[in-house]
């Protein structure tokens, strides 16, 4: 069959095409590592778990609300508004089968062809991916490394913006990075929008992946709650990824849109996942808790062990799941240039499978630090320190 012109426009998840290569790697037998995808290999609470069972039981099965049932988008819109401290309702919630949806579905309701979009540069790669399918034109901005983390590049927000930029994306708690904003940095940020006239989608789909102190959102800045649209998932603070529930959280004129999105694309979310949601956001947390602890275990484990091996710097961030070290030194002392090269040659020699920088978009002109990205979700410590190990071992053998 002839392919419609557009899909040349779409991209995707070269993660996803990485996850791939290290299952056939461990096909043939070798022992795999797997830091390269944010999945989970934690349960499920039993809280969503014996919710989601008993409505399936209790025939909750056919279809539902497009929008999502009342009672989660009210749990929904009480939960969130308490953690951003603003005044939400079930009208200003839409259901969604993920947090992902949130992202295509935000662009087509506000932007039209030809709009200039602000992006995060290394970041989620389905940002650049809709911008462009939609038939926009996608800016990327970057980060800039610090003693501890990493900062957005503001200036780079503020050099591109002209009169036909309408949006800007914020991932804050970041993937790939692991960064935080600082609130100078959302002040500045907020004065922007303003100033410029912008919408913004607030991707949070790690807020409550933190490990000490609260997270704070962009839209409990003044004037950006009615300029903003929050990306909320359960997938990760619920151990939930594949169940594929989140919401998209917002003005209700863009909710109305984007619900009428739903009607079009999948009528409605899995009707009994969302008694599971519903279960887990207003029952005991206990089980949650212990997911954060988990994770916090893995974080020492990992960013100890990466900073141990000489030419690695890693900062050690307080939220998601995510660490992206700097690798220029072990790049340049084992003789790689290219990031693939690299990447392949320690899956081979070690079984520890990473993305890179490049999976997290383009190399932004003049960028000369080399990165790749690290995700704890889906390994135990033991495996973190066996396989950092033998990372070790191979990036200090001093060369190809
Ligand atoms: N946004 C970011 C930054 C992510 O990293 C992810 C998943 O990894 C998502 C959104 C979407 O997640 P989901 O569709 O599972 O909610």
């Amino acid at each position: 069959m002839k392919i419609a012109d557009r899909i040349t426009r779409l991209g995707t998840e070269t993660a996803f095409a990485v996850s791939a290569e290290a299952a056939a790697f461990a096909a043939q037998g070798n022992h795999v590592y797997p830091f390269h995808l944010g999945d989970m290999n934690l349960p499920t609470p039993s809280t969503v778990v014996d919710g989601a069972i008993k409505a399936i039981r209790d025939g909750k099965t056919g279809y539902c609300p497009n929008t999502g049932i009342p009672q989660l988008r009210e749990a929904l819109a009480a939960d969130v508004s308490a953690s951003h401290g603003v005044s939400y309702t079930a009208e200003n919630v839409a259901v969604q089968p993920g947090g992902k949806p949130v992202i295509g579905k935000f662009i087509q309701a506000v932007m039209n062809p030809g709009d200039e979009v602000l992006y995060p540069n290394p970041g989620y790669p389905i940002y650049e991916s809709q911008i462009e399918y939609h038939g926009g034109t996608a800016l990327p901005y970057g980060y800039l490394e610090t003693d501890d983390g990493f900062t957005i590049d503001i200036d780079a927000i503020e050099r591109q913006i002209t009169p036909r930029t309408r949006m800007l994306i914020l991932n804050d708690l970041q993937n790939p990075i692991g960064a935080e904003a600082s609130p100078a940095e959302f002040e500045r940020l907020a004065e922007i929008v303003r100033r410029h006239d912008l919408q913004v989608l607030c991707d949070e789909a790690y807020f409550e992946i933190r490990y000490s102190g609260a997270s704070r959102s962009f839209v409990s800045l003044p004037g950006m709650v009615e300029r903003c649209v929050v990306l909320y998932t359960f997938s990760k603070k619920y151990a939930m990824t594949g169940w594929r529930l989140g919401a998209a959280i917002g003005p209700r004129n863009v909710i109305e849109v984007i619900a009428k999105i739903n009607v079009n694309d999948e009528s409605c979310s899995n009707h009994f996942v969302q008694y599971g949601a519903l279960a887990g956001l207003t029952g005991d947390t206990t089980e949650v808790k212990q997911i954060l602890t988990t994770l916090r275990d893995r974080r020492d484990a990992s960013v100890a062990a990466l900073n141990a091996i000489e030419g690695v710097h890693c900062a050690c961030p307080e939220v998601t799941f995510y660490l992206f070290p700097n690798v220029t030194g072990a790049m340049a002392n084992m003789g790689f240039d290219d990031y693939d090269a690299f990447r392949r040659a320690v899956l081979e020699a070690t079984g520890v499978s990473v993305c890179t920088r490049l999976h997290f978009g383009r190399a932004i002109p003049g960028e000369i630090n080399r990165y790749i990205r690290f995700a704890y979700s889906g390994i135990d410590t033991d495996q973190i320190q066996e396989g950092l190990a033998r990372l070790k071992a191979f990036l200090e053998s001093g060369g190809t």
